[in-house]
């Protein structure tokens, strides 16, 4: 057995939150093997969370809630009615991951999910600091830790790096703000797997693992076994979530930010099993080799 929970993230089954689509979802991510369901909250407007609480209770199903933020609700603007709005959006989706029996909310916290015409402002960065301090301390209340996810440049000017991220968590200083990293995005932007999870090491807190194209684990170029044997190093427990994309399941809003214009799998079921497969196999290596 995995010393990691398992989790997937919904998009891989459905692209919105309602009550019928979280049903399903929840049975698929059960059915695949997983111990967490990831839930983006792109679509909370159609979440009925206390159906949804109680469907997840039934599976015996974590949840982990994660969102970005939108160009008109960015903590990251250096205008004041956009830094509210996003500050808004994030109290409001820290609630309902507690509503959902969560105890994680992580994702790109810090700004919209898209491409930025021009670097992060000091004022803006300030106010990414300020919002999160806030966050921080709500959460701590409620017993529930942030994570930081370090996205690439085509989709926050933020933090593209765990070194980047490692600062922005020294300056919020909330100890319960910890480090997300996504093999997707790391492939873009790092030197290497290893280094920027052992820097970031017992303030690694989430971990995607995608393809370099979103697809199928195994189907692209990405080395995989250094990612995990760098996770193995730093005596990493906690969650492990696949997280994939394609133009068979869409979000209106989610899929475009992402840039997700292609077919790389049709049925996210057996997509599921596979990578539930393919990460239990890669862990079980690990284990047996370290
Ligand atoms: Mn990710």
């Amino acid at each position: 057995m995995p010393i990691n929970k398992l989790g997937v993230h919904a998009l891989v089954f459905t692209g919105g939150t309602t009550p019928a689509e979280v049903e399903y979802t929840v049975t698929q991510a059960k059915q695949s093997g997983f111990d967490i369901l990831e839930i983006s909250l792109h679509d909370a407007v159609n979440l009925d969370v206390a159906q949804a609480r109680t469907a997840l209770r039934a599976a015996g199903l974590d949840v982990v809630c994660s969102r970005g933020l939108a160009f008109d609700a960015d903590v990251s603007s250096s205008d004041a009615a956009v830094v509210a709005r996003g500050a808004r959006l994030l109290q409001d989706s820290l609630q309902i991951t507690a509503e959902l029996g969560g105890t994680h909310f992580t994702g790109a916290l810090y700004s919209a999910l898209g491409k930025y015409g021009q670097p992060l402002s000091a004022a803006g960065r300030a106010n990414v600091v300020a919002v999160l301090q806030d966050l921080a301390t709500d959460a701590r209340t409620k017993g529930m830790t942030l994570g930081l996810e370090v996205c690439n440049r085509y989709e926050t000017n933020v933090i593209n790096t765990a070194s980047q991220a490692l600062r922005l968590a020294d300056d919020i200083g909330h100890d319960n703000v910890l480090i997300h990293l996504d093999s997707y995005h790391m492939n873009i932007e790092e030197d290497d797997f290893v280094r920027p999870i052992l820097l970031a090491g017992d303030r690694l807190g989430y971990i995607h693992v995608g393809e370099n194209h979103r697809g199928y684990l195994g189907s692209g170029h990405l080395d995989f076994t250094s990612f995990f044997h760098a996770l193995g190093q730093i005596g990493y427990t906690g969650a492990i979530t696949f997280e994939s994309f394609s133009s068979a399941v869409v979000s209106p809003t989610l899929s475009n930010d992402l840039a997700i214009w292609r077919n790389l799998w049709d049925d996210g079921p057996a997509l599921a099993s596979h990578a539930h497969g393919y990460l239990t196999s890669a862990l079980e290596g690990n284990r047996v080799s370290a």
